[in-house]
């Protein structure tokens, strides 16, 4: 694993084992004995991708694609509080509390798929120098954007949009709808995806009450996405997602009105606004 400092993040190495995990390792082994049973798909070539946010989108995202051996880079600014451990939050334990999110995640996944690869970052994505966010993103397929807050949003995108593929999730109101944004460098961006021009104008679903399961099935939507992105199939293709064109992913969790059973995504295509200072034309 590589180190990396910064004056704004740090590096969080790995903690030692924890005795409050015995238990949990005597499941694992049940659940390794399982797996003998059934073994897991081969690992594909798969690139590493970079996940920006720990909350409950990149908790999901991560324990989806590492235990299939993605191999992940996790940034975080927050430590696990209380409050993440109500029913709908980010699947962290008790043990976790006080420790940065990032490090919280990667010593999940060392409990449950102890192959996984994942290195651990606290750093803020405003402050954070620019050099310093890319030379995370070395050797990165995909990056992940699955923060709130909008001002670490449009960062992301004005740092990271010339250089690879990101994939932003979102829940709306409840969650009970959802959106999938896909930023390719050349095609639209971030701000030309919604429409936006300043951090204000990015709803969150900050402190809205949300059913877990809504949030787990966004979740592994975009786990989806950002394996298609990959060119690995190993949980079957979207062709849509190959189409360069298709950006904006709308999906529905719910049964309404308007929306009687089917929950097919909408796939749309949004186009680059030619006086965007991120992606128009100069
Ligand atoms: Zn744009």
């Amino acid at each position: 694993m590589s180190t990396f400092s910064s004056g704004f993040g740090r590096f969080v190495p790995a903690a030692g084992p924890d005795p409050l995990y015995g238990l949990l390792a005597d499941r694992a082994e049940s659940e390794a004995a399982r797996r003998r049973r059934n073994p897991p798909l081969p690992p594909g070539p798969t690139a590493p991708v970079l996940v920006l946010g720990a909350g409950r989108m990149g908790t999901w995202v991560s324990n989806i694609l590492a235990p299939m051996g993605v191999s992940l880079v996790v940034l975080d600014r927050d430590v696990v509080e209380p409050h993440n451990l109500e029913a709908g939050s980010a699947p962290f334990g008790l043990a976790d509390v006080g420790l940065p999110k990032a490090l919280a995640v990667a010593n999940n996944l060392k409990q449950f798929a102890p192959r996984a690869h994942v290195q651990a970052y606290q750093g803020d994505i405003v402050l954070m120098p620019e050099p310093e966010l890319l030379a995370l993103s070395q050797g990165v397929g995909v990056v992940l954007g699955l923060v709130d807050a909008g001002e670490a949003l449009l960062r992301i995108n004005e740092v990271f949009y010339r250089h690879l593929p990101i994939v932003y999730a979102a829940g709306h109101h409840g969650a009970r709808t959802g959106d999938i944004l896909i930023s390719r460098p050349g095609g639209a961006c971030f701000r030309c995806l919604l429409g936006i021009d300043t951090a204000d104008s990015v709803q969150t679903l900050n402190g809205e009450i949300t059913h877990g399961i809504d949030i787990l099935k966004l979740s592994e939507y975009c786990a989806r996405v950002t394996l298609a992105l990959l060119r690995d199939q190993r949980l079957g293709q979207i062709g849509e997602v190959l189409d360069e064109g298709v950006n904006f992913i709308f999906l529905r969790n719910r049964v309404s009105p308007g929306n009687l059973g089917n929950f097919a995504p909408q796939f749309l295509r949004i186009d680059r606004r030619c006086n965007c200072p991120v992606c128009g034309a100069r």
